[in-house]
């Protein structure tokens, strides 16, 4: 079981899901997709670490930003949800 699931685009790895608590819906981070934004990933798909931080918005304006350490969110405080400013273990989806 691994907290974050393979992202393809036509047989070529782009990138990750991974489940959001604070949201309760799947965030991407890419990778390697042209034309995107991409993170950095340490290769560790136990315990991941992405960098920087991923923030999100959504289309009513709300925000969800965090850092993805060692497996676990850093909920930050900017966070809409009931989530800011915790630290909460990643959840298996794959
Ligand atoms: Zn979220």
């Amino acid at each position: 079981m691994k907290p974050i699931k393979p992202l393809h685009k036509k047989e070529k790895l782009i990138g990750y899901t991974m489940l959001c608590p604070g949201c309760d819906e799947l965030h991407a981070i890419y990778t390697d997709y042209d034309n995107h934004p991409n993170w950095s990933f340490d290769g560790n798909v136990d315990n991941p670490t992405f960098t920087p931080s991923l923030r999100v918005r959504f289309h009513d304006g709300k925000i969800c930003h965090s850092f993805i350490k060692d497996g676990k969110w850093q909920f930050l405080n900017d966070c809409h949800h009931s989530l800011a400013g915790q630290t909460i273990p990643m959840t298996f989806i794959d």
